[in-house]
């Protein structure tokens, strides 16, 4: 019975020694990449819930409470996190002069202490290279409007021109003059065809002018 009841508290002491493993993850400082912007915190067993280079999110457990001011007093004089204070009992939020804001959270019942960094938003960069897309969008609107601008002109030289076409077209009715071919050795008939009638080196002239010489049109071809 002895060795019974010795085996079930070393079971259980293994079993509670292990979830207590399970549950205390210690974390490593160097993996954490905003490490150099907040002071390092002496209790680290906890849980990272966010470790980018953008923003850091941990959980540090069983954390005394006289921590929480001294973390707190680090960061405000040893990484400059004194711009912009919002604090409160147990909350503690400020940035410093490069920007980034780091937020303690001290949690009295549960003894858990949050820390939160966040880096300056890197869209300040990104607004100004969407700055840049939208100058250089200006700058290709502008290409582009100074390329309508001068397409214009492209189209009114048609414009131009057909005016002109116009212009010819009532002319060329006008002066349509029907083309007719006279014989050159007799006959007094003017012909539409060059080989009509047998005629040798035919003479091609207007129909007012074959009317003018005398001729008279041809009944075979007219
Ligand atoms: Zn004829």
């Amino acid at each position: 019975m002895k060795k019974a009841l010795t085996l079930a508290i070393v079971t259980l002491l293994v079993v509670t020694l292990f979830s207590c493993n399970l549950f205390t993850d210690t974390i490593n400082w160097y993996s954490i990449i905003l490490k150099d912007q907040i002071p390092d915190p002496i209790y680290r067993s906890g849980t990272t819930l966010e470790n980018t280079s953008t923003k850091l999110s941990l959980i540090l457990y069983n954390v005394p409470s006289h921590e929480y001011p001294a973390y707190v007093d680090k960061c405000m004089n040893e990484h400059g996190y004194s711009n912009d204070i919002d604090s409160e009992s147990y909350y503690f939020s400020a940035s410093n002069s490069s920007g980034y804001r780091v937020i303690v959270i001290y949690n009295v019942d549960s003894n858990e202490l949050q820390i939160i960094l966040e880096a300056p938003e890197q869209s300040n960069s990104e607004p100004s290279n969407a700055l840049q897309d939208i100058s250089n969008d200006n700058t290709s609107n502008t290409n582009e409007e100074q390329s309508e601008e001068t397409s214009p002109p492209e189209n009114s030289t048609p414009n131009v021109t057909s005016p002109e076409e116009e212009t010819k077209q009532p002319d060329q009715p006008s002066t349509s003059q029907e083309m007719v071919w006279i014989p050159t050795n007799g006959g007094k008939k003017y012909h539409s065809r060059a080989d009509c009638s047998n005629m040798k080196n035919p003479r091609q002239v207007t129909k007012e002018k074959a009317i003018e010489m005398g001729y008279s049109p041809c009944k075979k071809c007219h």
